[in-house]
């Protein structure tokens, strides 16, 4: 299953990469373009535009209307539709970045890329194996947050019964 967002989903591509699914984002991609990969690639497209939305389901692109309007109505809503899990399991979890494969790594490995307080403070750290983003996780202050948005959206989902036609 992979995701392919409108330019205006930027931040729940971050958390569908994070949750581990693939989710290729650009924001400034044309309608066009975004049909014709959602089609090539057999990419699910995600889109809150309803007129893109119309026209890629005309076309017979597997395609979701997103109408939440924060992130945890936007991850029920998805988690809903397409069974996804709503936890993040760091051994599949991707770069919110760029999207690729995180892996976890020694503390050494990562000791010039982050400030020296974060490196005396956490053990376990993760960098993106995409060598032109190389982006290094650990987690922080910010985890707490992240859990909290995933329990909202699963709170949403276990309140709302799923409807098989949207
Ligand atoms: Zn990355």
């Amino acid at each position: 299953m992979r995701f392919l967002l409108d330019g205006m989903l930027g931040k729940l591509a971050r958390w569908l990469r994070m949750l581990g699914y693939e989710a290729s984002y650009e924001n400034d991609r044309a309608d066009h373009d975004l049909l014709s990969m959602a089609k090539e690639g057999s990419f699910i497209l995600l889109t809150a535009d309803e007129e893109l939305y119309r026209t890629a389901t005309f076309r017979g692109i597997d395609s979701f209307l997103v109408l939440g309007k924060s992130e945890p109505e936007r991850l029920a809503e998805l988690a809903g539709r397409y069974k996804l899990r709503l936890d993040i399991d760091t051994a599949n979890s991707r770069c919110p970045k760029c999207g690729s494969p995180i892996k976890e790594t020694a503390k050494e490995n990562v000791e010039n890329s982050i400030p020296p307080a974060t490196f005396k403070v956490y053990k376990t750290f993760w960098v993106c194996t995409n060598p032109n983003c190389a982006k290094v996780y650990w987690q922080g202050s910010h985890w707490t947050k992240i859990e909290q948005t995933l329990g909202a959206a699963k709170k949403i989902l276990d309140h709302k019964p799923t409807n098989p036609n949207r």
